[in-house]
């Protein structure tokens, strides 16, 4: 979608270090890191947010999070990580486009505030 900066990165017009890839989805460092361990997880498909969420989704959905389960394995989260999807304004969402945060590698406090 235009004008929608992770639909630039799967493009690959706006760099990004690139953790996993694959035909559905794709999963990045963040670029501003709030934990040791701090990657982003999208589908290439553009959806604005967990309320644009349908049945449809069903099976990307279930891959993200098999997929996270992988990646963080990957990365040595052997200890436990967080997975967050931000949602409007009040959830604290930036980017309108869905992802998933993936954070380890420090003790991650609750409620996160
Ligand atoms: P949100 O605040 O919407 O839950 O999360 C958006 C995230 O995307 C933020 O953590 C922000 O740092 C990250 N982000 C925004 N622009 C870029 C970018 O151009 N490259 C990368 N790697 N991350 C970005
Ligand atoms: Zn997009």
């Amino acid at each position: 979608m235009k004008d929608c900066i992770f639909c630039k990165i799967i493009a690959k017009e706006i760099p990004s270090k690139v953790v996993y890839e694959d035909d559905y989805i794709m999963a990045f460092h963040d670029i501003e890191p709030q934990a040791p361990t701090h990657v982003v997880i999208i589908p290439k498909e553009h959806i604005a947010s967990l309320n644009d969420l349908s049945d449809e989704h069903n099976n990307l959905i279930g891959h993200i999070f098999l997929s996270i389960k992988n990646i963080a394995n990957t990365l040595g989260l052997k200890e436990g990580y967080r997975v967050v999807s931000n949602c409007g304004d009040l959830g604290g969402q930036t980017v309108d486009h869905i992802h998933f945060h993936l954070l380890g590698g420090r003790q991650l406090q609750w409620p996160p505030g």
